[in-house]
């Protein structure tokens, strides 16, 4: 057989999808399988999606679509940047993908040569890593340990700016921490970026419907308006709308970022499916309660976990305030065994194999993330099992010798 390209040594499907994947089939199996693995949201959207969705189906041409995106599609999302407090931009700002990770691939493709560096703080959402390495850039790795709250700090943005990376990517809220960056915070970053006018930004915000505490959303547009040209905001509706599955992701920034998007999408995908376009249109426009009523139940969840989590010695978990995970530093669990089942624990992927062997309970290693000390919990499983997939988690604890 001829070989692969050499650059398929790079690509690899996400961890995340791999222990998803290993839960469901022991599920198939009939094991009592709890998932905290995978973050999908545990709702739907509206009927009025649904019913946009069908009326397409019923009067879709089967046409190709707009490599950009519908103009109404682009209507609907400038109308949703305008609620986040980012408006002044057109539809010449923003182009769409087949869901916010596309998108990234997009605008690491469009921005980075191979060879440039791609900052970003860690723990990080898998994908960034997985794309950098695709794409063969730089990948600068900025670590954000749990003792500083999972942030990054001025002082390190600075050091990593100054050497000149061409993309500074940036998660708030954080998957995998949870993690939110305040006013102030957001702030004094910005004022960093501003000094360092070689790098382009992304600032990944997907979740940032999200937030908890009244702590409130910031992007680095709301504190220095002036960066819009170098500032790339990217959004989907995955998390916020309960619809992964239908992959609609958008960015907005510079035209000539959004026209160089249109254009690669003209080669990899053409458009959005038409079905999907109009589903999102309706979720943009619709009623806007479903995305505050589940942040206000994530808080809930988010609060029950972390009353479980402080009854674990010796194990540390930031708080986290948005997304629907948390991340906590397991590693007092490393170098022992759990005694019913002999198992030895000496890292995050021996505790995460056996939480799954000996509970049925399905979670991320932290490696994952690029943090090997923790293990990720997505809390977003269906409601009767969070109780029990969290006691599981501390009984495993408790069993520890
Ligand atoms: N960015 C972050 C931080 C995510 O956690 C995810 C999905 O888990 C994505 C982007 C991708 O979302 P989408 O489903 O829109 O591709």
């Amino acid at each position: 057989m001829p070989r692969l390209a050499r650059r398929m040594g790079r690509a690899k499907q996400s961890a995340i999808m791999l222990v998803a994947e290993r839960a469901r089939q022991l599920k198939a199996q009939g094991r009592d399988i709890i998932s905290f693995s995978i973050g999908v949201p545990n709702f739907l959207p509206g009927e009025h999606v649904y019913a946009a969705a069908r009326e397409a189906l019923a009067s879709d041409s089967g046409q190709y679509g707009s490599n950009r995106g519908t103009d109404a599609l682009l209507d609907a999302f400038l109308a949703h940047l305008a609620r986040a407090g980012l408006e002044g931009y057109t539809r010449a700002n923003c182009a769409t993908g087949i869901g916010a990770k596309h998108v990234l691939f997009n605008l690491c493709e469009a921005l980075l040569e191979e060879g440039d560096g791609f900052a970003f703080a860690t723990p990080y959402w898998t994908t960034y890593a997985d794309i950098g390495a695709l794409l063969g850039a730089d990948v600068r790795l900025l670590p954000c340990p749990p003792g500083q709250d999972y942030k990054l700090v001025p002082a390190q943005l600075e050091a990593a700016l100054a050497a000149r990376p061409k993309v500074f990517l940036f998660n708030n809220p954080s998957n995998p921490t949870g993690m939110v960056y305040s006013r102030e915070e957001i702030a004094a970053l910005a004022d960093v970026v501003a000094h360092h006018p070689d790098t382009w930004v992304i600032t990944d915000d997907i979740y940032h419907r999200m937030v908890f505490d009244g702590l409130g959303y910031h992007n680095f547009l709301h504190v220095r308006p002036e960066l819009r040209d170098r500032v790339i905001f990217v959004d989907s509706l995955s998390k916020t709308y309960g619809m992964p599955g239908w992959r609609v992701g958008f960015m907005a920034g510079p035209e000539p970022v959004a026209a160089a998007l249109t254009a690669l999408n003209s080669t990899h995908v053409t458009n959005v499916p038409e079905v999907a376009v109009a589903a999102a249109i309706a979720a943009l426009s619709g009623p806007q309660d479903v995305p505050a009523q589940k942040c206000a139940e994530f808080q809930q969840r988010r609060d029950l976990v972390l009353e479980t989590l402080s009854h674990i010695p010796g194990l540390v978990c930031p708080r986290p305030q948005g997304a629907f995970y948390a991340f906590p530093d397991v590693s007092v669990a490393f170098g022992r065994t759990h005694a019913p089942t002999g198992l030895r624990i000496d890292n995050d992927v021996d505790l995460c194999n056996a939480l799954l062997d000996a509970k049925g309970l399905a979670c991320v290693p932290g490696s994952a993330f690029g943090e090997p000390r923790a293990l990720r919990i997505s809390y977003t499983c269906p409601a009767p099992q969070l109780a029990p997939g969290l006691q599981r988690f501390r009984e495993f604890f408790a069993e520890l010798s």
